[in-house]
């Protein structure tokens, strides 16, 4: 389909015996926020990685944009517009908000000075990183160490890492984790905005905010693709119930 902005076609990745991902073909369109789902060890972070390039997949295809990036290196996958976030933090405490995203912007694109220029356009690199930083509302911390936030504050800046580089998709790995009531609720309300700029394929155990933001949701079970749906046909479906809801 035209508007489909991230695909991936038939991803398989075991881990010796054990299929963590089997023949797994999902899409992600302009516009919308797609939930993957599961229970714990279903292949979701695995699924995460194949798509981002942390891991080589065994076989199939990842697009993006219609381009088949699946030879590409995770640096390299960013360069063409993936942004991802981590289900485990990847940040460096000792420094400072600001330097982490400006080190987190660098990183991920493997050192692409140039590349972050083009990016950043006539305006510098640091005006970027500020301006994500403003609108994951972490402005007014950019001199704090990242080992001073808060929990939630540290998935905040995550994000502002990945919207540094201006992605085209968004793959995140649990943002919500750890959040408290509060937290959740703030970066569902960011997720909910961001998703008209970058699509966003949403990794998430928190199913007050996958049943609040998705568009689409797929379930993932022993890493295959069981059903797809909107919210009330995923809601709806036994099959879904008996395999993860535990109803
Ligand atoms: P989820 O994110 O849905 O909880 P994962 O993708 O982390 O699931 O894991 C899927 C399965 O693959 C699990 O059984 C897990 O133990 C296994 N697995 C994941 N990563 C590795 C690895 N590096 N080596 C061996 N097994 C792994
Ligand atoms: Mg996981």
């Amino acid at each position: 389909m035209s508007d489909t902005i991230l695909a991936t076609r038939n991803l398989q990745k075991s881990f010796g015996a054990l299929k963590a991902t089997d023949n797994v073909s999902i899409d992600l369109r302009a516009g919308e926020i797609h939930a993957i789902i599961g229970p714990n060890g279903a292949g979701k972070s695995t699924l995460i990685g194949q798509i981002s390039g942390g891991l080589k997949s065994d076989a199939g295809q990842v697009h993006l944009m219609g381009r088949d990036v699946t030879a590409l290196a995770t640096e390299a996958r960013a360069k063409a517009g993936l942004g991802r976030t981590f289900q485990i933090s990847a940040l460096a405490m000792e420094d400072t908000v600001l330097e982490n995203v400006l080190l987190g912007a660098i990183g991920a694109t493997g050192g692409g000075w140039r590349f972050l220029r083009g990016v950043s356009g006539d305006r510098d690199l640091n005006a970027r990183a500020m301006e994500a930083l403003a609108r994951v509302g972490l402005a007014a911390a950019k001199d704090t160490r990242c080992a001073d936030l808060s929990h939630g504050q540290r998935r905040q800046l995550e994000v502002a890492v990945a919207l540094t580089l201006q992605p085209k998709a968004f793959v995140m790995d649990e943002p919500m984790a750890g959040l408290g009531a509060e937290g959740s609720k703030a970066m569902t309300g960011f997720l909910d905005g961001l998703r008209s700029e970058a699509p966003i394929l949403l990794v998430e155990h928190d199913m007050d905010a996958v049943f609040a933001l998705a568009d689409r949701i797929s379930v993932l079970v022993y890493g295959r693709i069981i059903a797809s749906g909107n919210v009330d046909e995923i809601r709806a479906s036994a099959e879904v119930r008996e395999a993860y809801l535990g109803e």
